[in-house]
């Protein structure tokens, strides 16, 4: 790798399109195509079929290295395509070496470890795309909260590829189930973040179990020390390969969030509209449905909006973007699929509606703004226990998430007024008013109303039922208030709610405070060995001696009896339904088991997100503790 091109790869990477690789290819001013790469060619085919045009700048520095045998460290934040940076010169490598050796492997040739299970899946699917044309090459993913039958049958069977969770990996090994013998090619991805969920002692175990001659690459967003004594252990000579943003200042949009309960959105919505300055805006949604609904709802609400999604044909899409574009349409309703790659000068605001399933995404969102050297702005709608995900949004965009306040009714009401007089002055001026002063005064003689009150009938008409003022917005609808303002701790980071959502109950575990139990892990050790994603994960509430969860009301037997003989930290953690002791000190303490109205559209699945809130050390004690995790603890991965 000549110096020169990694420097030149630097400075290439706008934050805002970092979540888009491919968009690059007008202004990265690299230009390296895959071919260019000495790529086998079933894995060049894979390529052009998922679509990526050239390689993006991590791609093109790390890949050489790799495909030369050297051990590498690629730093580059998330959504800069490490994946594909580090898959495609392995299976590349692994293309040839079948055609010396007459087909391919039985053996595991490549392991990768990933932190969370939604990367190792999401590292597995493009391995899986990118060895398309591989024949006989098996991908398989390998983590923990899942049933070790398919895993032990797939291992069985072969895989060269494992991609795989350390905990999960270190069963598989001690089990006598994944034989790492032959290993070629190991891979530390997003190693940051295994460092951070206290995956340390795992990887470097599992390092030191493989044999000595391997390829070893590494790849993480950032670089504190621990990784790099990882490094430095475990890797020979690396190639140093860092792709950074550019300075996040300048066209980097400026955001902000807003602490919105669900039923308020759309007036929330309609606020910011009243009082931001904007050109255009896209609004992101979760379904394609809520894209119609919004659109719908925003039209009737005076402001011209239209829906976007991927059941709309390609046609019809192409029409609403060109209308934004030329200013027919103001606000553009999409889900994230429809919008990738949308590139509309005018979108001076994008609105997080609905919260988005990862940081890529939302990476992605508020990239459809600040086009072109112009600034832009984001907001980020979020209720109060979805605010736990500012922390990985902040860590993607480098960059504070500020909080804002709803427009106040008062201000509102002001620059409604105010707007309306203006109305008034400008219709004066610009229009040919005659008929209907002739009217106007027919109707004061014939009638004997004063000329005021005519007009304020007039004004009454020209609303057209829409009221001028508008009404206060509860923060929180009754009944849904935090009950008790003032403790801090209670349900820590996972937002304040103290009542249960619908479907939701509240369970107790034997750790708290007297544990020191964070609410990283608990939700970890849940959302993994329980199989639950963490977003089903309610509220939080760390006691001295015990804690209090929310979680799904129908837990299946098999989670419950995975949950029971869950450890934090080493303990027992005996997850039990709580049997209505009401919390301590808690007013009104008997909501908190009601199931209230559901307040917020629950996001299900997995998400880059819940692996994120996952990502803070599994146990809060000291060293000793941490790295003598119990072997059941370490099922869970
Ligand atoms: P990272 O691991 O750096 O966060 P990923 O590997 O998950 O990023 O890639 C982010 C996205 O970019 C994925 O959707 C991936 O398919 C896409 N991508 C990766 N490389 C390219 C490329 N060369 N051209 C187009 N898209 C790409
Ligand atoms: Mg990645």
């Amino acid at each position: 790798m000549p110096e020169n091109l990694s420097e030149q790869l630097t400075d290439t990477m706008p934050v805002s399109e970092a979540a888009a690789p491919a968009a690059q290819s007008d202004d990265d001013g690299v230009d390296i195509r895959f071919t260019d790469l000495n790529l086998d060619g079933r894995v060049l085919a894979a390529l052009t079929d998922v679509g990526y045009e050239k390689p993006s700048p991590i791609q093109a520095a790390t890949i050489p290295a790799l495909l030369d045998g050297r051990d590498v460290v690629g730093l580059a934040q998330t959504g800069t395509g490490k994946t594909a940076a580090f898959a495609i010169p392995a299976l590349s490598k692994m293309a040839e070496l079948a055609d010396v050796n007459g087909g391919p492997s039985k053996f595991t040739q490549v392991l990768v470890l990933a932190p969370t299970r939604e990367l190792a899946l999401q590292v597995a699917d493009a391995f899986t795309s990118y060895a398309k044309h591989m024949d006989g090459f098996t991908v398989l993913p390998v983590y923990g909260g899942s049933p070790y039958g398919p895993q032990l049958q797939g291992l069985r069977r072969g895989a060269q590829v494992v991609v795989g969770t350390p905990g999960r990996v270190i069963d598989h090994i001690e089990k006598g189930s994944l034989d790492l013998s032959n290993l070629e090619y190991v891979v530390l991805d997003e190693a940051d973040e295994m460092l951070r969920m206290g995956f340390a002692d795992d990887v470097e175990k599992i390092l030191s179990s493989t044999p000595d001659e391997k390829q070893v690459a590494l790849f993480s967003a950032t670089m504190p020390p621990a990784i790099r004594r990882i490094a430095k252990k475990y890797l020979n000579d690396p190639a140093e390969i860092s792709v950074k943003g550019k300075p996040t200042t300048g066209t980097n949009p400026r955001q902000r969030y807003l602490q919105v309960m669900g039923p308020h959105k759309l007036d929330a919505m309609t606020r910011i509209l009243e009082v931001e300055d904007f050109d255009g805006i896209i609004a992101f949604v979760r379904t394609k449905a809520a894209t119609e609904d919004l659109a719908d709802k925003l039209r009737s609400r005076g402001f011209s909006a239209a829906a976007i999604n991927g059941d709309i044909p390609q046609q019809q899409r192409e029409r609403t973007v060109e209308a934004l574009r030329d200013g027919k349409i103001d606000i553009l309703v999409a889900t994230d699929v429809a919008a990738r790659g949308l590139d509309v000068e005018r979108i001076s605001l994008v609105v997080n509606y609905d919260i988005p399933n990862d940081t890529e995404s939302y990476v992605h969102r508020i990239g459809r703004t600040g086009r072109a050297g112009r600034s832009g702005d984001a907001i980020l709608f979020m209720t109060p226990r979805e605010k736990y995900l500012l922390r990985s949004i902040e860590k993607a965009t480098r960059q504070p998430v500020e909080q804002m306040q709803l427009p106040s009714t008062a201000k509102i009401n002001e620059l409604r007024l105010a707007k309306f007089a203006d109305k008034i002055t400008k219709t004066l001026a610009g229009e040919d008013v005659a008929l209907f002063r002739d009217l106007v005064a027919t109707y004061e003689r014939e009638h004997d109303v004063p000329a005021a009150e005519i007009a304020a009938a007039l004004a009454v008409m020209a609303q057209n039922g829409q009221p001028i003022l508008v009404q206060d917005i509860p923060v929180a609808p009754a009944g849904q208030r935090e009950r008790s303002e003032g403790r801090k701790d209670a349900f820590g980071s996972r937002g304040p709610t103290r009542t249960l959502t619908e479907g939701n109950a509240t369970y107790r575990i034997a750790v708290g405070r007297r544990q020191r139990v964070m609410p990283g892990s608990i939700v970890g050790a849940i959302a993994n060995e329980g199989g639950i994603s963490s977003a089903q994960i309610g509220g939080i509430d760390i006691r001295a001696d015990h804690s209090l969860v929310e979680l799904p009301a129908d837990l299946s037997k098999d989670q419950l009896r995975a949950l029971s003989r869950t450890r934090i930290g080493g303990e027992l953690i005996h997850l039990e339904l709580d049997k209505g002791r009401k919390p301590a000190g808690t007013r009104g303490s008997g909501d908190f088991k009601k199931p209230f109205k559901k307040d917020f559209q629950k996001r299900d699945g997995d998400s880059r997100f819940s692996g994120d809130a996952n990502r803070k050390p599994r146990s809060a004690k000291g060293a000793g503790a941490g790295s003598g995790r119990s072997n059941a603890q370490s099922e869970q991965w």
